[in-house]
């Protein structure tokens, strides 16, 4: 062991300076005393080579130590407690993906109206067609990507040939109003000569909220080259039913019989150079015995297309799936051949059986919501029936009318006084609304007292309808059979 390694010996202590002339008067060590082993004794008469561990107090400090400092300690070791809670607590960043960036105006112009817009910060991905705001110059650069990356400096280079990449930390939260779409960060971009791709990469990876086109978060290369890391964050996908669509095209690549040839052609002219190029030559070798194997399926599929007729250059032939499948088989071309394709294969599989055998609930089916939504709606019903039997006393107001179908609904509503501590408040519930059975007095009176099962008829302090004979009537109506009950 280190002989100079400090060892640690005990909590804080409180040492009273001078008990008979001032006895609030105390010294705290703010840290624990250290102490190197080649001293042979502390100052407080411990033995260095009987170290106390840091959770052993040393005798009688507890009962040296005043009541309001312990508690005073207590107080400080709960904060720390808490705030490193805190800060080792991260909370989640919220991805919104929708279909098209006009949508997503349309949802920031909603983020805009709530009170989180402002305290929850924000940032916008696009791509460089949308964002780039460089001059493009379709003469020298296919698309805007190609001329950014040519901008742009490498790893080993410092400068960059595109002045607005330069100034891209002026475009900030800080010059940014709290809620921006797409339009307001290239325009604020090219006001600050700053540019809003960069800006809105840079801005993402420090907002609580990030608004993107689906595509961001689906396909796994745009994540990778945005640095969006999806693991513990929470997603929304807006009008999530376009998912299925957008998985599949994030999955599909086209190949055409051009590509086929020129990776031929050029893995033909590698394999001339077998020397300087042998520890690659195997997989060569294997490349090209594939692509030939593409090459002989395209040719043989142009039978099905030789007859067709020209729409704009193309012609097009469907192959059923399984059809399809048989004519990469009859050409070498499958699992067998690819282990790449067989790892997707059986991936898919395992993915196939375990959806099989794991039944997974969604609770979205319409008869599942109703029956939730008449929980609910019994759940409050039962909350404002205790309320009224708290009462006691209440008055019920009854009235029907017609519904689209020319049904009488007849709605009612319960008025009573609700008492809370010293809050008194005169409460008025709207119940519900049921379908009449009948239209006579007799009947009526039957319905509501149904409705008010639970409640006890002759704590009706009150009774409000219209003016209907079948109400309101002296002798026949509900008001006179209600009288009978509850005279
Ligand atoms: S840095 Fe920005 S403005 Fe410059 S070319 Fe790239 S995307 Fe366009």
């Amino acid at each position: 062991m280190n002989p100079q390694a400090p060892r640690l010996y005990g909590l804080p202590k409180v040492h009273k300076e001078d008990s008979s002339s001032d006895f609030n008067l105390v010294k705290i060590h703010k840290k624990r005393r250290v102490i190197y082993s080649s001293e042979s004794e502390n100052s407080s008469g411990v033995s260095p080579t009987e170290p106390l561990t840091p959770d052993e107090k040393p005798p009688n400090e507890e009962a040296e130590t005043p009541k309001s400092l312990r508690a005073l300690r207590d107080l400080l070791d709960n904060l720390q407690m808490r705030a490193s809670m805190f800060i080792h607590c991260s909370v989640p960043k919220i991805y919104y993906g929708a279909r098209t960036h006009k949508q997503l105006q349309q949802v920031v112009k909603e983020f805009r109206r709530t009170a989180y817009c402002g305290d929850a910060r924000m940032s916008i991905l696009s791509s460089r067609d949308y964002s780039c705001i460089r001059e493009f110059d379709k003469s020298l650069y296919k698309t805007k990507n190609d001329m950014c990356k040519e901008c742009v400096p490498k790893k080993t280079e410092t400068h960059s040939k595109c002045l607005y990449f330069n100034n891209k930390t002026a475009l900030c939260h800080d010059t940014l109003p709290a809620a921006f779409d797409l339009e307001d960060l290239v325009s604020a971009g090219q006001h600050l000569k700053a540019c809003p791709y960069y800006a809105a990469r840079t801005m993402a990876s420090s907002a609580d909220i990030v608004f993107c086109p689906y595509n961001y978060l689906i396909d796994p290369f745009i994540r990778n080259s945005m640095s969006i890391d999806l693991r513990d964050e929470i997603v929304i996908l807006d009008e999530a039913h376009n998912i299925e669509d957008i998985c599949r095209d994030a999955a599909t690549f086209t190949v055409t019989r051009d590509h086929v040839h020129s990776a031929l052609q050029e893995l033909e002219q590698l394999s001339q150079y077998a020397y300087a190029n042998q520890d690659i030559m195997a997989d060569v070798l294997c490349i090209i015995r594939a692509l030939t194997n593409w090459d002989d399926w395209f040719k043989n599929q142009t039978q099905f297309v030789i007859d067709l007729p020209l729409r704009n250059g193309e012609a097009t032939h469907t192959l059923e799936v399984e059809f399809f499948a048989e004519t990469l088989k009859n050409h070498n071309i499958g699992r067998e051949q690819s282990q790449v394709l067989k790892e997707h294969t059986l991936r898919i599989e395992h993915a196939i059986a375990c959806t099989k055998s794991k039944r997974v609930d969604s609770y979205l089916s319409k008869d599942i919501q109703n029956e939730f939504i008449s929980i609910l709606g019994k759940e409050v019903k039962n909350n404002i029936l205790d309320e009224i039997k708290k009462a006691i006393y209440f008055g019920i107001l009854f009235d029907s009318t017609p519904d689209i179908s020319h049904v009488d609904q007849m709605s009612y509503v319960i008025r009573y006084v609700h008492i809370e501590g010293d809050d008194v408040e005169v409460k008025e519930s709207f119940l519900g609304f049921f379908p009449i059975a009948g239209k006579t007095a007799v009947e009526l009176t039957e319905n509501i007292l149904t409705q008010l099962e639970v409640i006890t008829w002759t704590h009706i302090y009150g009774l409000g309808y219209d003016n209907a004979a079948t109400m309101a009537g002296v002798h026949g109506g509900v008001q006179a059979i209600a009288k009978e009950h509850n005279p």
